[in-house]
């Protein structure tokens, strides 16, 4: 049995593992909501922090944004400005990327360019 502190509420309570964080479910939920509303409010994910490191050998790669839970007019435009930024990336990286990924870069490129000019985006 293990003292803890509840990472949500606070409170001290008895824990069955080292692992727990909670004292109960209904904080559980509530942390995670929590956790889930700041990061579509601040526009980034909340990572958990991991207990022991992980090393990995490629590139990190940024988190896609979280999805919304209500989607609007603006986020899709939002999204769509996005999207040209990408295709733009994309159209760069089949001129001037590593050659072994020229051409799927090519063809994401046109393939948005083409989907978006199709709807007058
Ligand atoms: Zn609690």
């Amino acid at each position: 049995m293990y003292e803890k502190k509840c990472a949500c509420c606070g409170r001290t309570y008895t824990a069955k593992t080292s692992r727990s964080k909670y004292c109960c479910n209904a904080c559980r939920s509530l942390d995670h909501y929590r956790k889930k509303r700041d990061a579509e409010k601040y526009g980034r994910h909340i990572k958990r922090v991991p207990q022991t490191p992980i090393y990995i050998s490629v590139p990190k790669v940024e988190e896609p944004m979280p999805i919304p839970t209500s989607i609007t007019k603006e986020s899709v435009a939002h999204g769509v400005t996005a999207l040209r930024g990408d295709a733009a990336f994309f159209d760069a990286a089949a001129q001037r990327g590593p050659v072994d990924y020229r051409d799927v870069c090519g063809e994401i490129s046109r393939g948005v360019l083409n989907v978006l000019g199709r709807y007058g985006l």
